[in-house]
């Protein structure tokens, strides 16, 4: 048994029911789980470990609920910089054909620690490429050693180009092989018990990569062990006018026929969704990823969140990948969703809190969870701080530290608590060393470079 008291925040956003913010207030807990919650009085005087935070605003961890972490490896390519989705994926997989065990394993905790830095305390990862012996478990293994709640989709082409699809043959994969590991990934690995720290989902790529049956299989699959689905729709307009010529339906059709609706399952993007598909994916609590940063960096358009949001749609946040939106800043990314919402839709379209909002709320129920989100008794105990003090915040936080966090420039964290364990001291990272991972990593992004540039030649 250990006791962590946080004490003094500024302010506390709890996003509990009534979403209270309490200035002066802290968080005890005891091992992984939160156990009270209010100003300091409120609160027991000590603990194995105190943390004052005077000058932080203290709030939930926030969820990221669509990364591809593999790509921090192939981040502002030149072949890639200016093209949209579908080329942009052309220049990518003859890369990413070369990608090893180890590139999987520091990439991904690269990426973990991007996003821990930057407020984030669970992430789920779409991994859906295997070439050279890489296996979901690598990325297993990144996330355990740096201590971040994880959701790890077992993601999965198999429809290469002879066979009508977007990826060269050489990175798609027998469906058998796909379901069996899928299998082998969920009876080892997936921990559906409260205070997880590791689920499984199932995660074919997306309609232009697999095919119907994988899709259909997936689906009987994944609710045969109560696991979660995830995949790409209705991107962008191309990926619309496919899914027409292809099948005859609309993305939102195509899910549905094919079991692919449900409380049980998040789509990534859904940029064009339209009416029909908001309607059926609030029915049936169909949840989204949103990713503004990526739907900018490829001009895939604009998500309709605050329709999706006004008809009851599940909206959780995600970055997408890191060679779709090279920097991978959570709280940078609430603050996207909220400039963007209003280029689409008008100044009222979201405000601060709505952001904050979708970033930790909506991102527990996209993950189909009860215990992260928020900051309450009985909750898990993911909480992040950020300081107030900063040039950054500067003449914003003595207004409203909370708005500031999402208007301001994005910061880093101070703090971050995952699971009960400080993983952010003072903003550095306690459970690995980043300067030697971040090395690693850019010595092996050079190398997977040029094994494409070996690969190409006469
Ligand atoms: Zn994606």
């Amino acid at each position: 048994m250990s006791t962590l008291l946080l004490k003094n925040a500024d302010m506390l956003v709890t996003m509990d029911a009534t979403r209270r913010e309490i200035a002066g207030g802290g968080v005890f807990i005891r091992d992984n789980v939160i156990e009270a919650v209010g100003a300091v009085h409120e609160l027991p005087s000590g603990a194995d470990e105190v943390i004052d935070l005077a000058g932080h605003v203290l709030m939930p961890g926030l969820i990221n609920t669509h990364h591809h972490m593999y790509q921090s490896l192939t981040r502002a390519i030149p072949a890639a910089q200016d093209a949209e989705l579908f080329d942009w994926l052309q220049a990518l997989y003859p890369i990413w054909a070369h990608l090893t065990p180890e590139m999987i394993r520091v990439s991904t905790q690269t990426a973990m620690a991007e996003l821990i830095l930057s407020g984030c305390t669970t992430s789920s990862d779409h991994l859906y490429i295997y070439p050279n012996g890489c296996r979901l478990d690598d990325a297993i293994e990144a996330a355990r050693e740096i201590g971040m709640r994880f959701t790890a989709t077992r993601g999965s082409m198999s429809v290469g180009q002879s066979q009508g699809g977007l990826p060269p043959d050489s990175v798609v994969e027998k469906e058998d092989d796909i379901l069996r590991d899928t299998r082998r990934l969920i009876e080892t690995y997936h921990d559906a018990s409260r205070h997880s720290m590791l689920h499984i989902a199932v995660a074919p790529c997306s309609p232009f990569s697999v095919s119907r049956e994988l899709m259909r299989e997936s689906a009987v699959l994944a609710r045969e062990y109560g696991v979660r689905l995830h995949t790409h729709l209705a991107e962008n307009v191309k990926d619309v006018s496919y899914s027409l010529e292809k099948f005859g339906m609309t993305p939102a059709e195509y899910a549905e026929s094919l079991g692919w609706t449900g409380n049980d399952v998040w789509h990534a993007h859904c940029v064009q969704l339209d009416d029909a598909g908001i309607n059926l994916f609030a029915r049936s609590g169909t949840g989204v990823a949103h990713c503004p940063c990526s739907n900018m960096r490829l001009a895939s358009g604009i998500a309709p969140i605050p329709k999706m949001r006004e008809a009851g749609v599940p909206v959780g946040l995600g970055v997408d990948g890191s060679a779709s939106n090279d920097g991978a800043h959570m709280l940078g990314e609430a603050r996207q969703a909220m400039l963007l919402a209003r280029v689409g839709f008008g100044q009222s379209a979201m405000n601060a809190r709505q952001a904050l909002e979708i970033a930790t709320l909506g991102g527990a129920r996209v993950l189909g969870r009860d215990d992260i989100g928020a900051i309450a008794p009985g909750m898990s105990a993911d909480c992040v701080a950020f300081a107030t003090d900063s040039v950054g915040m500067a003449g914003g936080a003595v207004h409203d530290a909370v708005a500031a966090l999402i208007f301001c420039a994005s910061p880093q964290v101070a703090y971050s608590v995952i699971n009960g364990r400080v993983v952010v001291s003072a903003g550095k990272l306690t459970t690995v060393d980043l300067p030697a991972v971040v090395q690693r990593h850019n010595a092996l992004a050079q190398q997977l470079a040029a094994l494409a540039r070996a690969a190409e030649a006469p």
